[in-house]
């Protein structure tokens, strides 16, 4: 009998989450059944899109359950086996993250090449968060050659990877807007962006005119809000903006006002895209060997915010909401460090 601690939703948020909105329960898993195998999971991905799932309210994903485990991406090693497409000791990445063991059938889970990549890229660069940045800069709001392209939450997850692949896609110019001095250091000295931009020192249109004194071309939106204000307002003629998500507003108790300068975009013929990351899975082979060569090249630089203990996952996710992370932010499970 295999005891897994779990982290369940205890209650759902009104605004921001709390300590309190999560509980930490031991749990007796079964053995695995025919065709399933059981995990010890190893890392575990925190990520802004599970705060939507906190509220019981329609979207493009289910609530989670009350009183139920939480879900999301994990990495981890299969230590018992009835399923032989899936031995012991394979690594592998599945959905049954905030919790230390996992029973999975073993279509739910894929066997990951931790000679290509260190797990925790698995859950980052070479995930859907990865994946997010590919697809909105190749898809949603394709990059072409000379483009002054801008980023909001630069220094995160999608952020640090879609700046440098901006670059690689053939912008001139890569500017990122980040929250801190900290962060902007590393947009310039690790992420290669041209210029960061700090929005908590406010005027994000003044800062951003200082930056892009010639408009900008493409804008991949993470944060919504007073960052797309900012962007429609500097958007060149025919310019195209991912709207990838709007963490400015993820925790509003009331809807936030909409910016004001819309017909600016109609005026000058701006594309504004939504994506959903789910949607752009055919392009995962294509984009895992990209990055695979780019990591492997160094020209890829990634980073990792680790938050140790399933006892903490909810401090890691509470941390990404409000900016506690460079890059990935992961949690680190168990003895497997
Ligand atoms: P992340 O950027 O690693 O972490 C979130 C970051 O958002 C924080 O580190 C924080 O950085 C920033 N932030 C928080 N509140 C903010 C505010 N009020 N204004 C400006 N920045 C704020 O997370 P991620 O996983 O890479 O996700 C980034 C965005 O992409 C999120 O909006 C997420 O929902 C979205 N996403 C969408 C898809 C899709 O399929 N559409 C897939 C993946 C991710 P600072 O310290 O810089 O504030």
């Amino acid at each position: 009998m295999t005891v897994s601690r779990e982290i369940h939703l205890a209650s759902r948020p009104a605004g921001s989450p709390k300590p309190e909105n999560f509980r930490l329960v031991a749990t007796e898993l079964p053995e695995p059944g025919e065709g399933q195998t059981l995990v010890r999971n190893t890392w575990m991905s925190v990520d802004p899109y599970m705060r939507g799932r906190m509220d019981d309210a329609p979207s493009y994903i289910a609530p989670f359950a009350l009183g139920a485990a939480l879900e999301g991406g994990a990495v981890g090693e299969v230590v018992a086996s009835r399923a032989g497409a899936v031995p012991v000791g394979a690594t592998v990445s599945h959905f049954l993250g905030w919790r230390e063991y996992a029973v999975l059938d073993a279509a739910a889970a894929t066997v990951v090449d931790t000679s290509i990549a260190s797990p925790a890229d698995q859950l980052g660069a070479l995930s859907t968060t990865g994946l997010t940045a590919y697809a909105a800069l190749t898809r949603t709001a394709p990059v072409r050659g000379g483009d002054v392209v801008l980023v909001s939450a630069a220094a995160g997850a999608v952020g640090s990877v879609a700046g440098q692949l901006a670059r690689q896609l053939g912008a001139s110019r890569v500017i990122g807007s980040a929250g801190g001095p900290h962060k902007t250091k590393k947009l310039l000295d690790v992420f290669g962006y041209d210029a960061a931009i700090d929005y908590r020192r406010g005027d994000l249109p003044g800062q951003l005119a200082q930056a892009a004194p010639e408009g900008i071309d493409v804008y991949l939106d993470a944060v919504g809000g007073d960052h797309l204000q900012a962007a429609i307002g500097a958007i060149r003629p025919g310019g195209r903006i991912a709207m990838v998500g709007a963490i400015s507003g993820y925790n509003a108790t009331h809807p936030a006002p909409g910016p004001d300068n819309l017909f600016r975009a109609a005026a000058r013929e701006v594309t504004l895209r939504g994506m959903l990351v789910s949607s752009h899975f055919d392009l995962f082979p294509e984009w895992i060997g990209r990055a695979a060569r780019l990591l492997a090249d160094g020209t890829l630089r990634t980073e990792t915010t680790v938050v140790d203990g399933i006892e903490r996952a909810p401090d890691a996710f509470l941390g990404v909401l409000s900016g506690a992370n460079t890059g990935k932010m992961l949690v680190r499970l168990g003895a497997q460090r």
